[in-house]
């Protein structure tokens, strides 16, 4: 953290946690304005939402005919994926092919959650398994480098092994999860750097890895960006920004309706995740993802910024689960406790100690903020 006073938001609960973060005269940030200026001016979920949706799914439809799938969906067993799996078949009407990677960490209410929706509405459902000594070592190797985005190999691996798939087998559209309703507010770089920088996945895992990966699915950002999407034509939809999404609504619905199982937190959906944001990166480095999660809720009216300043200063998990889950990941690392502890306290490093990408993305973003492509703020 920096040495600037701590500051929180008065409307939301970012705060100087996020070393960019900019607030106006009334003590206000920059996401809370970006969010009025930029991103709901933007977001159409009443009528025009639903045009959106009648011409895309024509769109869908069309590039499907005589295919045995008319899009693709990748689901983790998280809410944001098993809504939109739901809005697929039983909404849309569409013929999705549901993708799933199994990086090695699934929580029984993620196996239990895609196996209720898959056979409750009758989809076909593919599991990529990544080879799990290249996943260990390419995690491992993420651990010893310090940095704060422990989850990038996983990502990496759910979202290339997606995109590789649509590419080669020539599905057009890919329908994401991503959305407005709980994400309008980003996690700024500083705690979790672009999953897709292949450059610096490569970098980190060349010094500190120990095997090859030569099986682990990659895709650089500017692979899937600009190859696949104009050379292949693949399309990425984000259905959810079109519709109202209320999360709780879309949680008690899934449990009504097909037994789905609610977890604690966003992206606890995953045994190393929930270790992973819950644990490891605010004791060590002072990051909160929560911040974001409860902050995205709080401008969409979901939550109030009382509940959220009382959550997040309770635990996500209790110090016996931690316990558990610190032994239970060092042991599928094949390391010791006392080694994963000792990684914990060493130095702190960030994605600026290490080869990127980024003044290339950055660019990037630049054009597609300027095009109004990008509307959320990444720094
Ligand atoms: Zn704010």
């Amino acid at each position: 953290m920096s040495n600037h006073k701590y500051q929180i938001c008065t409307n939301c609960i970012m705060d100087t946690s996020d070393s960019g973060i900019f607030f106006d005269q009334n003590g206000v940030c920059d996401y809370f304005n970006n969010y009025f200026k930029n991103i709901k001016p933007n977001w159409h979920t009443g009528n025009r939402g639903q045009q959106e949706i009648d011409k895309m799914l024509k769109k869908i439809r069309s590039a499907g005919k005589g295919k045995e799938f008319d899009c693709i969906l990748g689901i983790s067993g998280g809410i944001d994926s098993s809504y939109l799996t739901y809005l697929a078949k039983e909404k849309f009407k569409l013929n999705p092919l549901i993708f799933h990677v199994d990086g090695g960490w699934n929580s029984q209410q993620a196996v239990n959650n895609i196996e209720k929706l898959v056979d409750n509405l009758n989809l076909e459902l593919h599991t990529e398994v990544i080879n799990w000594e290249e996943m260990k070592d390419l995690q491992l190797a993420y651990f010893k480098s310090q940095v704060p985005h422990l989850d990038t190999p996983q990502d990496h691996a759910f979202f290339a092994s997606l995109y590789n798939f649509a590419a080669k087998n020539n599905i057009k559209y890919i329908l994401n999860g991503g959305n407005y309703s709980t994400e309008c507010v980003r996690e700024p770089l500083e705690w979790s750097y672009h999953a897709s920088d292949l450059v610096q996945l490569k970098d980190i895992h060349s010094r500190f890895g120990s095997i090859k990966l030569e099986t682990f699915p990659q895709a650089d950002i500017f692979t899937y960006k600009i190859y696949y999407r104009f050379l292949k034509g693949v399309r990425v939809w984000r259905p959810l920004n079109c519709l109202p999404y209320i999360k709780d609504d879309a949680m008690n619905m899934l449990i009504e309706k097909f037994g789905w199982q609610k977890y604690a937190h966003k992206h606890y959906e995953s045994r190393f995740t929930r270790f992973y944001e819950g644990y490891w990166l605010p004791s060590k480095f002072g990051f909160d993802k929560r911040r974001a999660h409860f902050s995205s809720l709080i401008l969409t009216s979901q939550m109030t910024r009382n509940e959220a300043i009382e959550k997040i200063n309770k635990s996500p998990y209790d110090p016996e689960t931690i316990a558990l889950d610190f032994e239970f990941i060092a042991n599928k690392l094949d390391i010791s406790v006392f080694e994963l502890q000792e990684i914990h306290s060493g130095p702190n490093k960030s994605w600026k100690d290490y080869k990127s990408r980024q003044p290339l993305i950055n660019l990037g973003t630049k054009v597609m903020r300027l095009l109004g492509i990008q509307r959320a703020i990444i720094r």
